[in-house]
This record gives structure tokens, C-alpha cells and sequence, in this order.
């Protein structure tokens, strides 16, 4: 097996690499990882306490739901796997609120965070516009979860192409949403893969 990076387009929170002396189901299986298992942080559930705007609430919650996170792997585990067994825990969870009066329009740098660590990254994301007396409050919290659960789930754009079909050669593109940076994606993937192989293989020796 044999790694080239191409470009790194750190701007552009983008990586291109070319991975050869592999084969199809191996590229595949690697990008499948990168794009749809790897975690990041994004709001799951939305407490509404006070809507007078346009928008129903399903709406809001689902806007707040797509709104880019930045993530913290070292610090955060899946609410599956976390110590506290999916009851919610200062390790699994962050809370974010929002509170706000029109006239005006609610943006993402509106939302307070409890961990500055995991917050929105890009303000300028319009959430609503509220009226003279509209109002809303509401209170979040954020999960890590997978792309494969959810897209607001997904690190990015991942993709392959493949110059010459007869030879065993693919041309990676990672292009972050901005939660992690495309090293992370790849690194995460990869330790996800060995850990997988490494059940695997527990579980075949459980069967001898
Ligand atoms: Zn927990």
C-alpha cells in the first residue's frame, strides 16, 4: 500500500491524497468510514420554551440540528458508549440555550454554549427572523453522532476517483465541513477500522 498527498488545501479545509496497491472494496470500505462513522457534534434534542416566531418548532429544531458544530473527540464519547450507559453526562453531552427578542434575526452566534470548546462555526447561519415582540427561548443539547444515523452527522465530502480503472490506483478527496479537520477524519476512520478488524477477529476466535 502506498500513500501520496496530492494537495492540502487548509483554507479550504480540504486534503487530496492517492492511495495505491489496494483494492476496490478496501478504497471503499475506507471512504464508507470517513464519510458515515466518524463522529461530530450536532444538536439532537431542542427544549422550546418561548416561540412567537414564524417558523413552528419542528422547523427551528431542525435548523439548529443542521448548524456545523466544532468537535472535540478527545473530550466527548457516543452516548452509547459513554460510562453514564446513554442516560447523558457531562461527557456526552453539551448544553447550548438561545434567547432572543425582535426586531431581529437570529443567527448562530447567538446560541451560549456551556463548553466553548463545541460551539457554531459559522455565526453568520441565519436561524430565524423575529418581528417587533417575537420572541424565542429555548435550550440544547448537542451529541456526537454518525453520518449513517444522520447527515447533520456527516464530517464532510468524501470521494474517490480513479485516473485508470486497470490500475489499482485512487485519488482521495476529504473536504471537511469544518467539525474536524480532514486529517482527523482520516485519522478517526482508520483507528475505527482497526478497531472493527480487531472484533472481528475476537469473534471468529469466540466461534473456535
Ligand atoms: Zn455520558
Amino acid at each position: 500500500m502506498e500513500i501520496k498527498l496530492v494537495e492540502n488545501q487548509e483554507k479550504k479545509n480540504r486534503i487530496i491524497f492517492s492511495l495505491s496497491g489496494v483494492d476496490t472494496a478496501y478504497a471503499n470500505t475506507l471512504r464508507r468510514i470517513m464519510g458515515f462513522e466518524v463522529p461530530v457534534m450536532a444538536i439532537e434534542d431542542v427544549e422550546l420554551r418561548k416561540n412567537t416566531s414564524i417558523l413552528y418548532d419542528e422547523i427551528i429544531a431542525h435548523r439548529l440540528g443542521l448548524i456545523p458544530l466544532s468537535t472535540d473527540l478527545k473530550s466527548y464519547d457516543m452516548m452509547s458508549e459513554c460510562k453514564c450507559k446513554g442516560v447523558g453526562c457531562a461527557s456526552c453531552t453539551v448544553k447550548l440555550t438561545l434567547k432572543a427578542q425582535g426586531p431581529c434575526t437570529v443567527y448562530a452566534s447567538d446560541i451560549k454554549t456551556k463548553d466553548p470548546e463545541i460551539k457554531p462555526l459559522y455565526p453568520k447561519m441565519p436561524i430565524v427572523k423575529l418581528l417587533e415582540g417575537q420572541e424565542i427561548e429555548l435550550e440544547a443539547t448537542a451529541i456526537l453522532g454518525r453520518g449513517k444515523e444522520h447527515s447533520k452527522w456527516c464530517p464532510g465530502l468524501i470521494f474517490y476517483k480513479m485516473p485508470d480503472p486497470d490500475k489499482d490506483e485512487f485519488i482521495f478527496t476529504i473536504e471537511s465541513w469544518g467539525q474536524l479537520t480532514p486529517k482527523e477524519i482520516v485519522t478517526k476512520a482508520i483507528e475505527l477500522y482497526d478497531k472493527q478488524l480487531e472484533e472481528f477477529a475476537e469473534l471468529v476466535k469466540s466461534i473456535e
